[in-house]
């Protein structure tokens, strides 16, 4: 595979070629035919290009090329929305009376897609302890067809064993897919380590730029079919032009998330020793009690870090309120510093009882942007001494 920053640039030349050096936007929802025959071909392509956009598009596909050989899989497809995404899989791959594995440490809306959306259906789910690898194997049962992981978690940080895992679920013919929205590509390849399937909140990192909300899928092209198929139903489609910025944002990924690493893991250590903390949980640092595992399959930790606080919620909340450069919003991954609560930002997911189980209530979730690193920490530092002065 050539380097990552060729990959962004160039893997979608052969995606629809034309002469145009920036690709243009296909802002249309249907394509004509040269006769029936094309015509009704068209109509039963997995991720097609050039049929009807809800079943494919020539941007959507530009992307696709890119994500599957980022993420060094056979196929690849985008949705509307990193939450389309995995809708639309579990939709495709599992049917009542099965069973799924998941984690107590997730996103709040695939927590919920395993807590209450797939329960309602007749799915059974298990939410497992992901820092415990033997606790999927405890978990599975001759019905469960589907493993739903994600490394680093959201927003505890904690590590999911990869390897482990792939191998467990290969040896008893059972799906993986990975979140991979906080590693990316640069710092981690689940396809690598043996997962099937790789998706993405593609509205972080991948995009970068906090201006497009999207998802994406990569895998083999068998499973992205059957995906591709109920995508067909659910109609989570990403807009031709979000497509187009998606795409655009991609390309400088690997430019940006070498700096996204240097601040997540400058802001971990600096406020890792300051009095107003009780605890950082970033896998960089050291201290991680998963450490070992995280630099073993990844290449980089990334810019998110979460932060308890001495004083509890008071004082998170007060930390917030202090901060210069990050400011108080949902999402993460973007060249901006954002800096948020995720206690409050999942109470529309999840009841209050499963946010309680989900989130420590006083939890900070700090996602790094790309600013100077000097300055977040400075920032950061001063938010702190702000805090601990005023709970003193
Ligand atoms: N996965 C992770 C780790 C996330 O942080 C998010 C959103 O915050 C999602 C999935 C859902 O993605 P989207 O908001 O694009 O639907």
């Amino acid at each position: 595979m050539p380097g990552a920053s060729t990959v962004t640039v160039h893997a979608d030349r052969e995606t629809h070629p034309n002469r145009a050096v920036a690709q243009p936007i296909y802002q249309t929802v249907a394509f004509s035919a040269e006769d029936g025959p094309a015509f009704a071909a068209s109509a039963v392509e997995p991720r097609g290009e050039d049929f009807y956009t809800r079943f494919g598009n020539p941007n959507h596909a530009q992307v696709a090329a890119v994500v599957a050989e980022l993420e060094q899989t056979e196929a690849a497809m985008v949705t509307a929305s990193g939450m389309a995404a995995i809708t639309t899989a579990v939709l495709a791959l599992v049917s009542a009376g099965d069973h799924v594995i998941g984690q107590k440490s997730t996103y709040g809306g695939t927590a919920s897609v395993l807590l209450n959306l797939l329960p309602r259906l007749g799915v059974d789910t298990t939410l497992v302890d992901q820092r415990d690898p033997e606790a999927f194997a405890k978990a599975l049962t001759p019905k469960t067809r589907l493993i739903l992981v994600e490394t680093p978690s959201n927003p505890l940080l904690q590590i999911t064993d990869l390897r482990a895992v792939a191998a467990l679920a290969r040896a008893h013919g059972v799906l993986t897919l990975a979140d991979n929205t906080f590693a990316t590509p640069l710092n981690q390849r689940p396809a690598d380590l043996g997962i099937d399937v790789v998706w993405h909140s593609a509205t972080k990192y991948l995009n970068g730029h906090t201006d497009v909300c999207a998802g994406v899928l990569a895998g083999p092209a068998t499973v992205l079919d059957r995906i591709w198929e109920t995508s067909l139903l659910t109609g989570a489609t990403l807009g031709p032009v979000d497509a187009w910025l998606l795409l655009r944002g991609i390309r400088t990924l690997p430019l940006r998330m070498p700096r996204h690493n240097d601040n997540g893991l400058a802001l971990a250590e600096a406020l890792t020793q300051h009095p107003a903390v009780n605890h950082v949980h970033y896998p960089g640092l050291a201290a991680h009690p998963q450490h070992k595992l995280a630099a073993d399959q990844m290449n980089g930790f990334g810019g998110v870090l979460s932060i308890e606080f001495t004083g509890g919620f008071e004082m998170a909340d007060a930390f917030l309120g202090q901060l210069r450069y990050p400011r108080r919003s949902a999402s993460l991954g973007g060249v901006e510093s954002l800096a948020v609560h995720p206690a409050s930002m999942w109470r529309g997911m999840l009841s209050d009882e499963q946010l309680t189980e989900a989130v420590p209530p006083g939890l900070v979730r700090l996602a790094a942007g790309t600013e100077d690193t000097d300055d977040l920490v400075a920032d950061a530092l001063a938010a702190a001494d702000a805090v601990l002065a005023e709970h003193a």
